[in-house]
């Protein structure tokens, strides 16, 4: 699917008398995503909503960077009757997606969900606007520089994406004394969507890098695998991924239409021969909080159904919680959604019907250990979001991982 989109409707421009184009807004990179109705110069107002593609249902994933309003106020509406901007309203960049911030950089909530005004400098030619700060292979390329002729590590590939025209990207760092007893296994973006989970995985490969007691357990233990993008066609066209038709990435471990999935899954079994599997898949949840469900504007994780692994999983929440007092954004375990509540339900109810999703997938391997989905709010995450906070997560989720594994005696 080809998802560059390039707008510039400068209709009601002529209309209203006023010079031609003044105005021009474009999604033609990664990860851009908007459907443009109307730009009236004349009222100053950008009438737009996001590009479902094959969605079903709404959802809110759009990027775009306008240019040609250097010193004006404009008012951008989104569909009155839907959801589209996070807690703290768009994530905001004057530097081509250099740098990020909220338009409410104070943490005061933005209201209302699905409107903003925005006033540009007299300098200000360009400015990108997105629901959330974005993360594309760009960023996944910036970030390995860090990793590349470290001790052991591999970049390798997954599996040809899921229109063959792009490599997903599988990074190794292997046990360095000889055969491994784990295998600790790391996904994001199953929904092409959900940015805020890729700086919480490059957190966690600075920390098994970093010399920590930690990093040094793991590294003569266990064997790492990350996937930064399982749906790498939808992350780089700017696609919402999640409730693809006929279903998304992260229900699709029965049924298996993806390629990524199926291989994920073959290495998985294929690697874990003799291994303990630890297996992290990281999101983001719902763009903003509302009055029942706080958790959106948290860092959380389900509560496991299974027994067999739950001791371990409430073990690890007890050290993330622990680890993460005083940090810029702090998980503290009371927003996790226990099993048979709320989207914990949704999600059973979804694997009764076929629709399994990868923590569900992995948790019924007989050597599964344990099995974790995390969430990592897109604006608010216990704190202001920032790239910087989600590596400082991802940090933590790996000490507390290690922690809770290294206390287990394996046989
Ligand atoms: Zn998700």
């Amino acid at each position: 699917m080809n998802a560059i989109i390039r707008t510039c409707l400068v209709g009601a421009a002529v209309a209203a008398g006023m010079a031609y184009g003044a105005i021009e807004i474009r999604s033609d990179y990664p990860g851009g995503n908007v459907k443009v109705d109307k730009i009236d110069e004349a009222a100053n107002a950008v009438v737009l909503r996001p590009d479902l593609r094959d969605t079903r249902g709404n959802w809110f994933h759009w990027d775009f960077t306008l240019s040609g309003a250097a010193g004006r106020r404009l008012h951008f509406q989104f569909p009155k009757n839907g959801c589209y901007l996070a807690s703290l309203g768009p994530a905001i960049s004057r530097d081509g997606g250099k740098t990020w911030r909220w338009l409410n950089a104070d943490g005061k909530r933005h209201e209302p969900k699905n409107a903003f005004d925005y006033t540009f400098a007299a300098d200000e030619t360009e400015t990108r606007f997105a629901v959330s700060i974005p993360y594309s292979q760009k960023d996944w390329d910036a970030a390995a520089v860090r990793w590349r002729g470290k001790d052991g590590v591999k970049f390798d590939v997954l599996c040809k994406s899921q229109s063959g025209r792009r490599d997903t990207e599988l990074l190794r760092i292997p046990c360095r004394k000889g055969k491994a007893k784990w295998l600790f296994a790391f996904t994001a973006r199953h929904h092409a969507c959900e940015t805020t989970a890729n700086p919480v995985m490059e957190g966690i490969i600075d920390e098994i890098l970093s010399g920590s007691p930690e990093g040094e357990w793991i590294r003569d233990n266990a064997d790492c695998v990350f996937v930064p993008f399982m749906d790498k066609d939808g992350v780089e066209d700017g696609d919402q991924g999640k409730n693809r038709r006929p279903h998304d990435h992260n229900r699709d471990y029965v049924a298996g239409i993806y390629t990524s999935v199926r291989a994920w899954k073959e290495l998985l079994v294929r690697e874990s021969h003799g291994k303990k599997i630890v297996f992290f898949d990281l999101h983001s949840p719902y763009i903003r909080s509302h009055k029942h469900d706080p958790e959106q504007d948290c860092a959380f994780t389900f509560e496991t159904p299974y027994p067999r692994n739950s001791a371990h999983v409430n073990e690890f929440r007890r050290h993330w919680a622990e680890l993460s007092k005083g940090c810029a954004l702090a998980y503290d375990g009371k927003n996790d959604i226990p099993a048979g509540k709320g989207h914990a339900a949704k999600m059973e109810r979804d694997r009764l019907a076929g629709l399994v999703t990868s923590r569900q997938w992995v948790e019924a391997q007989p050597n599964c250990w344990a099995s974790i989905c995390c969430e990592f709010g897109y604006s608010l995450c216990n704190g202001i979001y920032s790239q910087d906070g989600g590596r400082e997560l991802g940090h933590n989720v790996l000490k507390a991982a290690v922690r809770t594994a290294s206390n287990y005696r394996t046989k």
